[in-house]
């Protein structure tokens, strides 16, 4: 519930107006019984332990100790039962928490409750509600409407005053029928309660006070181990989706997204503290995934011992008070709850998620387990989705040369014929390099020094290679450039300059094949290949195919050392 201060000193001033008045009204104007202490003692003991084991029902707190209240209005009148209410109302202050003032929420709920007793109390008493000598016919009839009426003017009184605070009313209709439900199934203990005191006195405590908390007790447990089967079940779920991702950016996305889920946050930041102390954040979300982008959060670039973040357990900071114990870490203005997660793998921290929200007391110690099991799984899911993308990203690479295989080429190729159906780029070029007469250089050399080789070359190559440009290693000493968006004439410009400057290099080796070993100057040439989309083909392996004809023809049969050109009428034209 968000007030203004203007709105906060009305509800005082109110509460200065209306409180004190109802009490004395309660207190002169309608007739109460003689008072055993002893059992208004006992009453209110109970009372606050009902009301301390409040039981959350969809979401919504409900408290269970309406009958002893409605009982102390039948058996000592109103007033009593006024003071009852203030004192359950002190007791719920402190047993559920919320991000509004505790000042502001007992002045309120306290205006709120008076002018709810004062009203049913009236309606009680005039429809002949017995007090004191209680006769079940009477009560029952009276008892009823009396709490008819408490419930209805609860839900109005609330209805009005949401609308006044112009809070969302939505939640009304659940809230009113729960209220109603609860206030008439517990009206009946209330009765009883009252009879049994008749009967036994004080023994009556024993009959249905004690038996009511313990019955309370157990049902509060069980509803908390099935929140926490709850919770298991979830996580599992969520684990499970975990592990199914392939990518890591998938795994990070799938993590932050099903948290959300489970625990509302505004935004999510995961630090990887991997790169030995230094923290690097990965990843953030506000509303929508957004990667590398750090928004309206500082800190710092390693961590540090006492600085708040603890490497081994959960934790939730819930006001700005708490939160600034995060020495280094500052966060949006707005932040008002944080949760902070290890990630551990192999009992080992690597990293951090955090979790803030705008609202205080946003996350609670269910969620902190929650988010405990799920940061486990999620270490495990981003290192399984890391080692398949090297796996992945390995099977493309040659392992001589680190250059991309005639796999990655294709699946490359198909890539681009896509993006030139969809207009993305205009053109398409490759062009096929095959260094001349390797197999000499081979036999005169060794292998090894081949090998060498064809790394210096494949390094050379890397020089020429562009944004955006695949260089792959096609076959032995075969090597292709897919160029999008270069015209023909581009790559034609391009394969001359690499021939060029082929011929001109010196490559140094040493021979393997020799025995004394000696560094060696050796130069070699290249033959390449020119061919083009839209010009020469229509498709990926048809292009291939021409610029490896283009090489053939153009470039070894006329004499190598020469750039070969794709040209449909007389199929390659030779540029020296
Ligand atoms: P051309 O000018 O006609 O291209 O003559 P070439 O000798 O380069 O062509 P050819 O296709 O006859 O021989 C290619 C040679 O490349 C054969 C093989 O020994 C060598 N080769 C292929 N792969 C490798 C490799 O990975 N390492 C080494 N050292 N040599 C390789
Ligand atoms: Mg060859
Ligand atoms: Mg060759």
């Amino acid at each position: 519930m968000k007030v203004t201060s203007e709105q906060r000193k009305v509800v005082y001033l109110l509460w200065f107006l209306i409180v004190p008045v109802a009490f004395y009204i309660a207190y002169s104007y309608f007739p109460s019984n003689d008072y055993n202490y002893l059992n208004l003692a006992i009453s209110l003991l109970i009372m606050i332990a009902i009301t301390r084991l409040a039981i959350t029902v969809q979401n919504m707190l409900i408290t269970l100790e309406k009958w002893i209240i409605f009982s102390m209005l039948f058996q000592y009148g109103l007033f009593t039962e006024m003071i009852f209410m203030q004192i359950a109302l002190l007791t719920i202050l402190f047993t559920s928490k919320s991000s509004t003032p505790k000042l502001f929420r007992y002045t309120f709920n306290s205006i709120h409750f008076v002018i709810i007793s004062i009203v049913s109390g009236a309606i009680y008493y005039a429809f002949g509600g017995p007090i004191g000598q209680i006769e079940l016919s009477e009560l029952v009839l009276a008892g009823f409407i009396y709490a008819s009426a408490y419930s209805l003017i609860n839900s109005a009184l609330f209805y009005i005053s949401y609308k006044l605070l112009k809070t969302d009313t939505s939640v009304m209709k659940k809230v009113t029928l729960w209220d109603y439900i609860v206030s008439i199934l517990l009206l009946p203990f209330a009765i009883v309660f009252c009879l049994l005191l008749q009967q036994f006195g004080n023994g009556a405590f024993l009959l249905i006070g004690i038996p009511f908390l313990l019955v309370l007790v157990v049902t509060r447990s069980y509803m908390e181990s099935n929140q926490l089967n709850d919770i298991l079940a979830s996580a599992a779920e969520i684990g499970h989706q975990l592990a199914d991702r392939l990518g890591v950016e998938d795994v990070l996305r799938t993590f932050v997204e099903k948290i959300k889920g489970v625990i509302p946050y505004e935004s999510a930041y995961i630090v990887d503290l991997r790169m030995g102390e230094n923290l690097l954040m990965l990843t953030f979300m506000e509303g929508e995934f957004r990667s590398e982008e750090v928004n309206r959060f500082s800190f710092p670039l390693k961590k540090t011992e006492n600085d708040g973040l603890d490497l081994d357990a959960t934790k939730v900071f819930l006001n700005k008070k708490s939160i600034s114990s995060l020495i280094g870490y500052k966060f949006a203005h707005s932040v008002e709850s944080v949760m902070t997660a290890p990630i551990k793998r192999n009992q080992k921290t690597e990293g951090f998620l955090i979790l803030t929200s705008n609202q205080k007391y946003a996350f609670e110690d269910g969620q902190a387990k929650m988010v405990d099991l799920l940061t486990g799984y999620f270490a495990t899911a981003v290192e399984k989705a890391g080692y398949y993308e090297r796996t992945v990203e390995k099977s493309m690479r040659c392992g001589l040369t680190r250059l991309h295989n005639f796999r990655y080429l294709e699946t490359q190729l198909d890539e681009e014929m896509i993006r030139y159906h969809t207009s993305e780029i205009s053109t398409l070029s490759v062009i096929m390099l095959d260094i001349d007469h390797f197999k000499a250089i081979n036999d005169t050399y060794g292998h090894q020094s081949g090998n060498d080789l064809l790394c210096a070359f494949a390094d050379l190559l890397r020089g020429y290679q562009a944004e955006g440009v695949t260089l792959a290693r096609y076959g032995g000493e075969e090597f292709v450039m897919a160029l999008p968006n270069y015209s023909k004439a581009e790559a034609v410009e391009l394969a001359g300059m690499i021939r060029k400057d082929v011929e001109e290099s010196s490559f140094h080796i040493i021979p393997d094949l020799s025995e004394d070993r000696e560094p060696t100057i050796v130069q070699m040439t290249v033959s390449i290949g020119v061919a083009s989309i839209p010009d020469d083909a229509m498709g990926g392996k048809d292009l291939l195919r021409n610029a490896d004809r283009a090489l053939y023809i153009g470039g070894k049969q006329a004499g190598r050392n020469r750039v070969g050109v794709y040209e449909e009428e007389s199929e390659v034209n030779i540029i020296s």
